[in-house]
């Protein structure tokens, strides 16, 4: 066969494959590896490698937008110094994602505006960028969702996407207190994933033992942090919201400049 015949079928082979970016990188891979006197092992490895690549970024675009992220937070953009209770060095080691591979959940509590869900959401952005499915969800959505899947009928179908996902986030534990059926099915959620050793990310203003005020029954707020705290990092932020602190030493700035 002559090479300009391989060739076209390497061409429509790619396509049939559906291994769009090998084939797009195809011309240039070739050329290098004539360029380069690269062995065919190598120029494969190279064809292989940047199909792989764009395959992982799709699907790192894809996750983050079925993770229902609020606006993207990071890491680098968190202010340890103006937030000392926060251990730097237990945040980048959340940030390894070992607690992730180990089904370890975490916990963010304290009051408003100390930065939870900002390093909640920093974690999950990790997460996802290391290609794990994350899903994210105020415990209000949670429910809202809940409620509207019991009238429909599929609530196991909302459990099945909560379990599914490698990190699920809970953000806002508190705020609102739960009913009976939701407090079953927040249940229910936290322990299918304690089962299946899958992380969880919780925040809340709520230290545990107030967790009874939020729930309906004392029996079903212990067991469910019995579960949550089995195997979990537990972060206590307390100090002061850092906008109204950051509003505040701005007044005081004007005020001294003037
Ligand atoms: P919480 O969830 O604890 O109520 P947030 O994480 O929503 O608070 O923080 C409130 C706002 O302040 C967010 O915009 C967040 O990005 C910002 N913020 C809080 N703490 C810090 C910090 N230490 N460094 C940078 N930004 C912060
Ligand atoms: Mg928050």
């Amino acid at each position: 066969m002559s090479a300009a015949v391989s060739y076209e079928r390497v061409r429509e082979q790619l396509e049939r494959l559906g291994m769009e970016s090998a084939l797009i990188s195809l011309d240039s891979v070739l050329e290098r590896g004539q360029k380069e006197e690269r062995l065919p092992v190598e120029i494969l490895d190279d064809l292989l490698g940047r199909e792989l690549t764009a395959r992982f970024e799709r699907r790192v675009q894809t996750n983050l937008k079925l993770s229902g992220l609020p606006a993207p937070k990071t890491l680098e953009s968190f202010d340890f110094e103006a937030q000392p209770q926060v251990p730097k060095d237990v945040i980048e080691e959340l940030a390894t994602l070992r607690f992730l591979h180990q089904g370890e959940n975490v916990l963010f509590l304290g009051p408003c505006g100390v930065g939870k869900s900002h390093l909640a959401i920093a974690l999950t952005l990790k997460a996802i960028e290391r290609g794990h499915r994350a899903y994210f969800l105020s415990l209000h959505d949670l429910v809202t969702k809940s409620r509207v899947a019991r009238e429909k009928n599929r609530l196991e179908m909302l459990l099945r996407v909560t379990t599914r996902a490698d990190l699920f986030i809970l953000d806002e534990v508190g705020y609102l207190p739960l009913e009976n059926a939701d407090a079953t099915f927040l249940f229910e959620v936290v322990s299918k994933r304690y089962e299946a050793s899958k992380s969880t990310v919780v925040t809340s203003n709520k230290s545990y033992g107030q967790w009874d005020e939020i729930f309906p029954d004392p029996v079903l707020a212990t067991a469910l942090l019995d579960r949550l705290l089995h195997h979990a990092t537990t972060i206590n932020i307390r100090g002061e919201s850092y906008r109204l602190r950051h509003r505040r030493q701005a007044g005081t700035d004007l005020t001294s400049a003037s």
